[in-house]
């Protein structure tokens, strides 16, 4: 067979990982028509089983299903947001594992929130998501596999993707660079990069690696703090990659792509939202992005409470204040609008509650 072993999960092939090209070659080593492949490529982006393609011989049907992994990921819980139509998927796959996707809706569009891996690796302390380790990185079916399901559950078109659930997408690289290629294809869910967007811990060096690959989706820093040593204290991989590595990689993805980047700050009450945190935030950005004309945007968000974290959500009042400092500097701030409330829509912790058996979240 003419897969790509990489392509080979459990002694089958990984079908819906497979580029339309490779889908190609696949069926020539059947002895099928190429024609197939471009028949099918499509119907496996909207989640259609072997059994429902009806256009297809019978023994070709059987011949796949023996042969070839293709499951979506099966709705294990679902919680509907009351107050804005959020919706929070637990969701099962193939083997077992458990992963999140948030379905938010926006006036422009539907986007999905989805995980990169099971479980991870960060050690963020603030986290919920990362609180049992990595167990296994997603292929890049599986995220595809989240965006068709929940297509498929909802009934509606998913247009924007925010790389944002569980799991540190750049430590997942060449799957997740693969999904983002298949994603983006025009037979298939074509999503545009510029309706993507990648949020990482700060892995600097895979910051390179993505821009030499030069796709124009957008990149955020989960940035949290404006100092090393503040940074360190909540974020083990600041002491691999500390801040200057960090902007050195960001002005160098700036410089390659084009592409603004925007920084991810969550204030956490008495660690990093006084006005003193603001002003040192302020001088980094300005200081690290001084003459590359790189426009500055952080992003704030108050820290969602994680149980055994001891880490505190300030007042609206504090977020404000900081925003408004940032702004006077120069610096464009949004406060994140916080949706899916009483779905628990943070990440990962749909995921724990399961693990530990918890009945209700
Ligand atoms: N690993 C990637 C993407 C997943 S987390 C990253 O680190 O960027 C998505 C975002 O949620 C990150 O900015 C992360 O730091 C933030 N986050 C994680 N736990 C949080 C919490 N309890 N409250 C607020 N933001 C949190």
């Amino acid at each position: 067979m003419t897969v790509d072993p990489s392509r080979i999960v459990d002694g089958r092939v990984d079908i819906l990982s497979l580029t339309p090209e490779e889908l190609c070659d696949f069926f020539l080593s059947l002895n099928q028509p190429k024609y197939r492949a471009t028949q099918m490529f499509p119907q496996l982006a909207r989640g259609v089983s072997f059994a429902e393609m009806t256009n297809l011989p019978k023994d070709l049907r059987a011949m796949l299903e023996e042969r070839c992994l293709f499951t979506l990921p099966q709705v294990e819980k679902k919680l509907v947001s009351q107050i804005d139509g959020t919706v929070k998927y637990l969701f099962r796959l193939y083997d077992g594992a458990c992963i999140e996707s948030v379905l938010m809706r926006y006036e422009h569009g539907n986007s999905l929130c989805i995980s990169s891996q099971v479980g991870c690796r960060m050690g963020c302390r603030f986290c919920a998501s990362t609180i049992g380790g990595k167990v296994r990185d997603l292929l890049p079916s599986e995220l595809l596999g989240q965006i068709i399901a929940a297509q498929k559950d909802s009934g509606e078109r998913v247009s924007n993707i925010v790389m944002m659930g569980i799991g540190e997408p750049l430590d997942n690289f060449d799957n997740v660079v693969r999904f983002l290629q298949l994603v983006n294809r025009k037979e298939g869910l074509c999503i545009g990069y510029r309706h993507i967007s990648l949020s990482t811990c700060g892995l600097a060096d895979r910051i390179r690696d993505l821009a030499a690959i030069d796709l124009p989706i957008t990149l955020s820093i989960s940035l949290h703090a404006p100092t090393d040593e503040q940074r360190s204290a909540i974020m083990p991989v600041n002491r691999r990659y500390p801040l200057e590595a960090l902007f050195a990689a960001c002005r160098d993805y700036y410089k390659t792509t084009g592409r603004r980047i925007s920084f991810e700050y969550t204030l956490i009450a008495g660690k990093n939202d006084s006005e003193a945190d603001a002003r040192a935030l302020a001088d980094c950005l300005t200081h690290a992005f001084a003459g590359t004309g790189a426009p500055l945007h952080v992003n704030l968000i108050r820290v969602n409470e994680v149980e055994g974290t001891g880490f505190v959500r300030g007042t609206k009042e504090s977020v404000n204040a900081f925003a408004a400092y940032l702004s006077k500097r120069g610096i464009v701030a949004t406060v994140r609008r916080r949706l899916g409330a009483d779905v628990n829509a943070a990440c990962g912790q749909l995921r724990r509650s399961a693990a530990e058996g918890k009945a209700e979240v």
